[in-house]
């Protein structure tokens, strides 16, 4: 299928592609079903130093730029399999990158890099608060030369495949701040030992067959040298990652809409019905053309951010237009491919159904759409903020 991406990527694509056709549709279709982690496939884009594309080359990893580490999550998703299961490791990275200490950076990106550690979780979100991060309840206090943790945490992904988690936690009472972003810290915790030794984790079984989890926190200790960056600025220390992390998302998002295309354009040319192709139908045809040129739209503004992010510009605006973009669009996809299937797409060996539940997420998760329009109408058009 002919895409609007730039041609200066083909090698790249072309060794990912070689590695992704290892791990065939019914590979994916197997583990999603059995809700089990695709370890074999995760090992192989490790192995391969693919998800330590943004680390730099003095820390082991390629030193490669968004634009390079967006087209690994969306081959990723072209090919059929779900980079859900590894994008945290691309970017979590990114917060101790930008503001751990040279101390930390050395001790942990190493190995980050060569995927003997995997920092692939980061807790955030809490089931009382929501998207109303400011108000989180998870508090860190310092006692000594640590932290004490207390509180809950939901929907907190792949600990169960992941050496390090990334904390956002309460180091000042939301009260004793003068603004409410004020007074979080986020700390590297080391799950080997935190796990049973103050936090515990109960998996939440899940439409996606995403490894996600609630974790609860009882005196969990952090030892004080765990603190990325300074106490207090760990709310903007995840903010300045969220540019990354949505425009990587809208490439999941646009190697899905191509999957459902390449499958529903097929599929339209090879079923017959009434003695002709389905896809000779203008019904059919339609709806497929439409959400194709809204793929193609949301991969140009994805392409967009990728181009300020690597040149050091600002690039919020772009990043988070094509986060809901690529969404909108996967998810439109998605529903033609469905709807182009038939009855065949309900059945879970075309697929289908796995990629058009998987695609589904990236309405509501990391951030919802209705957010990201709130963001835009602020932060871009300058309307007063709604919440
Ligand atoms: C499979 C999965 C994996 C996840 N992984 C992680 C992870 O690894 N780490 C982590 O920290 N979090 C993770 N999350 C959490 C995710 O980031 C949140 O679910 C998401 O940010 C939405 O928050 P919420 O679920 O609390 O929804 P809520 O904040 O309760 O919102 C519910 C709905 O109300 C809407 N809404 C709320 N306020 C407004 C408003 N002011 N204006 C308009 N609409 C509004 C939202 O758009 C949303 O649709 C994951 C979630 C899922 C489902």
């Amino acid at each position: 299928m002919q895409t609007s991406a730039p041609s200066d990527h083909d090698e790249l694509r072309d060794a990912l592609r070689a590695l992704c056709q290892e791990f065939p549709s019914d590979y994916h279709r197997e583990h999603a079903s059995k809700d089990i982690y695709p370890e074999d496939f995760i090992n192989a884009l490790t192995r391969d130093g693919w998800l330590a594309a943004m680390i730099p080359e003095e820390y082991g990893g390629s030193g490669l730029g968004l634009t390079e580490a967006s087209i690994v999550m969306e081959e990723i998703n072209r090919s059929g399999g779900n980079a859900g299961h590894c994008h945290g490791q691309m970017y979590n990275m990114g917060t101790l990158l930008r503001h751990g200490s040279e101390e930390q950076k050395r001790a942990y990106l190493p190995g980050i890099a060569s995927g003997d550690l995997r920092l692939q979780s980061m807790a955030v979100t809490e089931p009382t608060t929501g998207t109303d991060t400011t108000k989180l309840k998870t508090t860190a206090m310092r006692k000594g030369d640590r932290y004490i943790v207390n509180g809950q945490k939901v929907w907190i992904s792949r600990i169960q495949h992941s050496d390090l988690m990334i904390l956002l936690a309460r180091t000042t009472p939301l009260p004793e701040v003068k603004r409410k972003s004020e007074g979080m810290s986020i700390f590297i915790v080391d799950l080997k030992d935190a796990l049973g030794n103050g936090m515990e984790i109960s998996p939440i079984k899940n439409m996606v067959g995403h490894e996600t989890n609630e974790v609860f926190f009882d005196n969990l200790e952090i030892p004080a040298e765990n603190l990325i960056g300074e106490e207090g600025k760990g709310f903007r220390y995840i903010l300045d990652g969220l540019n990354a992390e949505r425009t990587l998302i809208a490439a999941e998002c646009i190697g899905d809409g191509y999957w459902f295309l390449e499958r529903a354009t097929q599929y339209a040319n090879e079923r017959i019905v009434f003695d002709r192709p389905i896809g000779q139908n203008q019904g059919v045809q339609f709806p497929l053309a439409k959400a194709y040129v809204n793929v193609e739209a949301a991969n140009l503004m994805r392409f967009e951010a990728c181009r300020r992010f690597d040149a050091g510009e600002a690039c919020g605006a772009q990043a988070n237009m094509a986060k809901l973009l690529a969404a909108d669009a996967s998810w439109e996809a998605a529903n033609a491919c469905l709807q182009t299937h038939g009855g065949f797409g309900f059945a879970e060996e075309y697929d289908i159904e796995r990629k058009f539940k998987e695609t589904r997420l990236y309405q509501v998760a990391p951030i919802s759409t209705n957010l990201i329009l709130s963001y835009v109408a602020e932060h871009i058009l300058g309307l007063p903020r709604s919440f």
